[in-house]
């Protein structure tokens, strides 16, 4: 006989669950229903009270960590509040968000608790026996996994389930107190780079350098490949012509820009760069899987390990010399075998003249 835990947290606010914990409740209870097994939710937060009314109509046992401690994300505390609950519970499944502050301890919890671990979980089967479907290596293998060893703990992905709603009401919350050992690490705060709504980064003239240049809700992802730093045809690197063109045509379209890996890692052998690149715009398998309705590839050579990158773009298209290159091998919609200095040149000329309009429309 199964019995199901979901441990959830509060969001930065502590006001309320987050919404990945939110679907893992949804999970829970179809998981009980499924298996009429017996369900308790736990709750990692800084006030229990506050977030666990809207779990009412969820009929399950509440559990609680709380207090000042757990307001923030920090490895210790959050590791001690996941086990504490699990050793209350003593749960055979447990699911959880597979967001950063539990991504980061719940391999340790199953550890603690000599269960094991699934993470990057879409999806719970119960045809025959509880069946976790996830993902492998960076979205590209999907897996359909089951396990006889309990407890078996299952990080779900957020997006995949409809999050749990109810109406609240006054619950019943059995709190656990656990005695931490002096805390080394103290969260100050969180810093992130400036985001733009990007009307207003396209009106407003502002330099996207300091506006921020990945912009998740972009049309286009721009992407920039190691041929805007390597020799041209008069035999010459053009890396601060490269910068600027990139730069006017991100400003003028409101473009996400992306990055090979050869780019972003030039910095560090050396060779000439474009400094208002970084590790977080590279697109691939080792770099990030970004999601735009299309996709513009320049001066790249449309590699496997990059390409793997734009399994989410939507209309493709590359601006290469190389007539040989990946992207005409199938892996673009369109490709312009051409120099991209003087397609990307004349489309910024294109892009300013149809500018005032473009700012207009926006008013
Ligand atoms: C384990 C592993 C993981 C990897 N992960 C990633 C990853 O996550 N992301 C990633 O990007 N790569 C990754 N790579 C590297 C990948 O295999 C390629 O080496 C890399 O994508 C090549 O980058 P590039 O196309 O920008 O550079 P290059 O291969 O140097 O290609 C530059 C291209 O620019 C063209 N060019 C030059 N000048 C112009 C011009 N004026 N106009 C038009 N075209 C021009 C050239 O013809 C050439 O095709 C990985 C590799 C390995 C082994």
């Amino acid at each position: 006989m199964e019995s199901i835990l979901v441990l959830t947290h509060s969001d930065e606010s502590g006001e309320q669950l987050t919404r990945g914990s939110l679907e893992a409740v949804t999970v829970g209870q179809e998981l009980s229903a499924r298996l009429n097994a017996e369900l308790t939710i736990g709750i990692v937060s800084e006030i229990s009270a506050t977030v666990a009314p809207c779990l009412a109509s969820a009929k399950a046992r509440l559990l609680a960590v709380a207090g000042p401690d757990f307001a923030q994300p920090r490895y210790a505390s959050d590791a001690a509040a996941c086990e504490a609950i699990c050793r209350a519970a003593q749960p055979s499944i447990v699911v959880a968000p597979h967001s950063s502050r539990f991504a980061r301890v719940m391999a340790a919890v199953a550890h603690r608790m000599h269960g094991c671990i699934e993470t990057h979980v879409t999806a719970i089967g119960t045809a025959d026996k509880v069946e976790a479907t996830r993902w492998f290596y960076r979205q590209r293998m999907e897996a359909v996994v089951t396990r006889e060893s309990r407890p078996w703990f299952l990080l779900l992905d957020s997006g995949t389930h409809a999050a749990f709603t109810g109406e609240a009401a006054p619950v019943e919350v059995e709190e656990i107190v656990i005695n931490l050992s002096q805390q080394r690490t103290n969260v100050l705060g969180s810093r992130t780079p400036e985001q733009r709504e990007i009307s207003s980064i396209k009106s407003s003239g502002a330099d996207p350098l300091n506006c921020g240049t990945i912009r998740p809700e972009a049309e286009l992802l721009f992407v920039a490949g190691a041929g805007w730093t390597k020799k041209q045809s008069d035999g010459k690197i053009h890396a601060v012509e490269a910068g600027e063109l990139i730069l006017k045509f991100l400003h003028s379209s409101g473009a996400s820009l992306g990055s090979s890996k050869s780019l972003v890692d030039q910095g560090n052998d050396g060779s000439p760069v474009l400094a208002f690149l970084t590790h977080l715009n590279q697109v691939g398998q080792t770099g990030s899987t970004p999601r735009h309705a299309k996709g513009l590839a320049t001066c790249c050579h449309g590699e496997e390990p990059h390409v793997v990158g734009w399994r989410f773009i939507g209309e493709r298209r590359a601006i290469s010399l190389d007539p040989n290159c990946g992207w005409t091998r199938g892996k673009a919609d369109v490709v312009y075998v051409a120099d991209a200095f003087q397609v990307i040149e004349r489309l910024n000329v294109i892009l300013e003249a149809q500018r005032p309009a473009l700012t207009n429309s926006a008013n």
